[in-house]
């Protein structure tokens, strides 16, 4: 199932855009599934519960962190953590910093855009993460590596208004990039579109899709 499922989704992902299989909620033996039919990146969006199934899983597996991250839980996930999508704040990445630089590592982050209309989203805005960036703050944070941007669309089935979200989330990361000339070698990733809006995100500059119920079904909270 799982591994079907998979097949049919990489068969409609373009050159060049990659999949993080979302398998919060999911156990470990739904992810083998996907790790056997050749899944190697996985997103999890809680600590505890990445801790639980990382060591009982093949250690080839490129976790990704996708949920809101506390700044106290870093430490945990910090000696593995492939990618953390979801760094909403300058403490949290100085953090994420600390903890990276104590493993002797260095660890890729995207910025999260909240680019969404509900409230409830994380994130920065375009400014506040203009006003981060220009900072140059980063420039000291030797163990990170700002590698992109990630955001959420606006919760609706009004296509326009998920593209438009995806579009600013795209045209920003291109101003980046421009602005930002120290940053645009590593800065590639453009992380948005998820189970039901993937194929819209992909259509404004996507090129890693993050899904979870489409592959492993509904949740089970
Ligand atoms: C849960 C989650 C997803 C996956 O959502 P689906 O609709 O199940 O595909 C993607 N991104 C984030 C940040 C999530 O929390």
């Amino acid at each position: 199932m799982v591994s079907e499922r998979i097949k049919a989704i990489l068969d409609t992902l373009p050159q060049g855009v990659q999949l993080c299989a979302v398998s919060k909620y999911h156990p470990a033996e739904m992810i083998q599934e996907a790790y056997d039919a050749g899944q190697r990146i996985f997103g999890e969006s809680h600590v505890q519960e990445l801790q639980q199934k990382c060591p009982i899983l093949p250690n080839d597996i490129e976790w990704h962190f996708i949920g809101h991250l506390q700044t106290n839980k870093v430490k945990y996930i910090a000696p593995y953590i492939s990618l953390i999508h979801s760094v909403d704040s300058e403490r949290l990445l100085s953090e994420i910093n600390k903890q990276a630089l104590r493993n002797n590592r260095q660890i890729r982050c995207l910025l999260q855009l909240h680019v969404a209309q509900e409230e409830t989203k994380f994130g920065f805005t375009t400014e506040e993460c203009l006003n981060f960036l220009r900072s140059g703050a980063y420039k000291e944070m030797k163990g990170v590596e700002i590698a992109g941007i990630m955001c959420m669309a606006t919760n609706t089935d009004d296509e326009q208004r998920i593209c438009q979200d995806f579009k600013t989330a795209n045209d920003f990361f291109q101003q980046c990039r421009q602005e930002f000339p120290d940053l645009a070698s590593t800065m590639q990733i453009r992380s948005w579109g998820m189970s039901d809006d993937f194929h819209l995100a992909i259509q404004q500059g996507s090129n890693i899709v993050r899904i979870g119920s489409s592959i492993f079904g509904h949740r089970i909270y």
